[in-house]
């Protein structure tokens, strides 16, 4: 059932929702086939793909957290108005589950990362030797670019076979922005050669670029929640300690806050490592529309360019 507002009724939805500068982020049009994405940054691979021919909303807006996300009554809304939703997986939508089911949502769910080779979470604790002990999988995959452009090909077959008459306008329009993205992975590549071997280190506020990190030669120097979700606690005193050292030792030239989560101890930690703390990345979240995380696209640059700035 698909549900009209009037003009009145929008600019009062539009009204209330910048009220509440909450994090659902649900733009109504008038539209044919009905896709949710769970967070931002898919959102905009997916709208990038679905042009004007699918109606897209996004449950977890700019600047916010999917890791600690609590869905409203309007979210439960969006899934059982959806005929698609796209998720990322791998843990990172904890709440997805549950909102589907309540919302008696009839969406085919479409796993986007389903095919890429995923990594275990950072590790900080000891182990014994043989130990056996499994790791959460890291869900950050989309700071790889190459990562990326698999998501792209999974919402172009996955749209293509949910709205057959649309199919050449999403290939079209795939084709297209896996070229930027192509570009976009190149430009990365060439940037990152200009921070020296020895300078290649993160400390970010959790652990959120380990696929960046991998890919380009990068080492986790250590994360102030040492987790891959920012659900994970602050750091114990003496965790923070620890942490301190690390960053001494390691002489990282700068360390790194983050759009989605609170930069205090971030601060706090540059200042007893003495540290310089650089402009905060875009990491779980883009950023608000007209920022420099803006885009899938502006937030890769801009991250790269503020990493390099930083540690070259
Ligand atoms: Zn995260």
């Amino acid at each position: 059932m698909r549900r009209r507002f009037g003009r009145i009724g929008l600019l009062a939805l539009a009204a209330l929702t910048i009220f509440l500068g909450g994090c659902s982020n649900n733009a109504r049009r008038p539209g044919r086939v009905r896709v949710v994405a769970t967070y931002s940054i898919l959102g905009d691979l997916v709208q990038n793909v679905a042009g004007d021919s699918a109606e897209v909303t996004t449950l977890v807006g700019p600047d916010c957290d999917a890791h600690t996300f609590e869905p409203t009554p309007k979210d439960g809304v969006s899934l059982a108005e959806a005929d698609i939703v796209f998720e990322n997986g791998v843990n990172f939508e904890g709440w997805l589950d549950k909102l589907h089911k309540s919302s008696k949502s009839k969406a085919k769910r479409i796993v986007v990362t389903e095919g890429l080779q995923l990594r275990g979470g950072e590790c900080n604790h000891a182990h014994k030797p043989g130990e056996k002990h499994e790791h959460e999988d890291d869900p950050h995959v989309w700071h790889d670019v190459k990562n990326a452009i698999h998501m792209v090909s999974v919402i172009r077959d996955q749209l293509a076979e949910a709205d057959p008459p649309s199919a050449e306008t999403y290939k079209a329009n795939a084709t297209a922005y896996l070229a930027k993205l192509k570009a976009l992975d190149a430009w990365v590549v060439e940037k990152v050669t200009s921070v020296p071997k020895q300078n290649r280190k993160l400390v970010t506020s959790h652990d959120t670029f380990g696929y960046f990190a991998e890919r380009h030669g990068f080492e986790i120097v250590g994360t102030m929640l040492t987790s891959v979700s920012t659900e994970a606690s602050d750091p114990s005193p003496a965790t923070f300690a620890r942490l301190v050292e690390s960053v001494k030792a390691a002489k990282v030239p700068a360390i790194f806050a983050e759009n989605v989560h609170n930069p205090k101890l971030m601060e706090r930690l540059g200042k007893e490592a003495g540290v310089r703390l650089a402009q905060p990345l875009f990491t779980d979240a883009l950023g608000k529309p007209g920022s420099e995380g803006a885009t899938y696209e502006k937030m890769v640059r801009h991250n790269v360019t503020i990493i390099v700035e930083a540690l070259k």
